[in-house]
């Protein structure tokens, strides 16, 4: 029995404009993933090593993992995502067996890129089992030995994401390994702006759509909102007459107050 199922290989299509506001994490991944495989003669020749790991975290529905599969679409580089997880198994040894594989199909596809989604889990299980080495500490252990390993290459980033970082083992954190860290934060009003104009692209609008009060009246939520916010209204709009045409604002306010916002507080920086 294998411990995880294949794990898809894809180049995302996903652009930048496909994510609002988050300008300044754009740029740092943008600097840690795409400048050191453009121009590794550069890096080499100035001495310097790009991080071997990026983690993301903050609040859920914030666009971590839309922002990993854009960073892989614009570089076109192959994507590996797992859920942490997903990597355990009750058969001995196979959830090693399961980071080693996904780690060498990485090697083999490169330039590529691994994504973690919920690296937390690997720790949040970790100490529970009482007869000696735990299932988590022996996929940690392994998961540390591939990081050291892909030192020396820069054609492989992996990307983590939590929601939890205070949950994350410190030896992850360690230079070599995860020594980037991004804070990926809810959208002020703004990026809000920016997220309902991503997320009403495709659907058509009557003229009474105000997209700056959409964004006003939006306080407190995240992108994830903001999508399940455009496609209730798009719902409400047919559940009224199966001929509607477009989305009116009154669809969209009702949305906005049926929504409720994901809790984002904890995470405030
Ligand atoms: P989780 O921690 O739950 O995995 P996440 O931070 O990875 O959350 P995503 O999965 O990237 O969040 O976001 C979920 C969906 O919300 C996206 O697929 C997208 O439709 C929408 N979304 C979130 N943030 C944005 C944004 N900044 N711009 C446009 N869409 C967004």
């Amino acid at each position: 029995p294998s411990a995880m199922r294949e794990v898809k290989l894809e180049i995302p299509k996903v652009n930048w404009e496909d994510v609002g506001g988050q300008r300044e994490v754009k740029n740092q991944l943008m600097e840690a993933v795409i400048w050191p495989q453009k121009h590794q003669d550069a890096f080499k020749q100035i001495g310097i090593r790009p991080p071997t790991g990026v983690l993301m975290f903050g609040p859920p529905g914030c666009s971590k993992t839309l922002m990993a599969r854009a960073v892989a679409s614009e570089a076109r580089l192959n994507f590996l995502a797992v859920k942490g997880p997903e990597l355990f198994s009750k058969w001995v040894g196979e959830s090693e067996k399961a980071v080693k594989s996904l780690f060498a199909k990485a090697r083999a596809n490169a330039p590529a890129i691994i994504f973690f989604d919920e690296i937390d889990s690997l720790a949040a299980i970790r100490g529970k089992e009482s007869d000696g080495v735990s299932v988590s500490d022996r996929v940690m252990s392994e998961l540390l030995v591939e990081l050291d390993g892909l030192h020396a290459r820069v054609d492989v980033t992996v990307i983590a994401a939590t929601n939890r970082p205070d949950k994350i083992d410190g030896a992850l954190l360690r230079p070599g390994r995860f020594d980037r860290l991004l804070y990926v934060g809810p959208p002020n009003e703004p990026d809000r702006e920016e997220i309902f104009r991503i997320h009403l692209r495709k659907i058509p609008c009557c003229s009474d759509v105000n997209i700056y009060e959409l964004a006003h009246l939006s306080e407190g939520c995240t992108g994830a909102d903001i999508s399940l916010i455009c496609k209730e209204a798009a719902v409400a709009a047919l559940e009224e007459s199966l001929d509607a045409s477009e989305v009116k604002m009154q669809h969209l306010k009702t949305a906005i107050e049926q929504v409720k916002p994901t809790e984002t507080q904890l995470y405030q920086e």
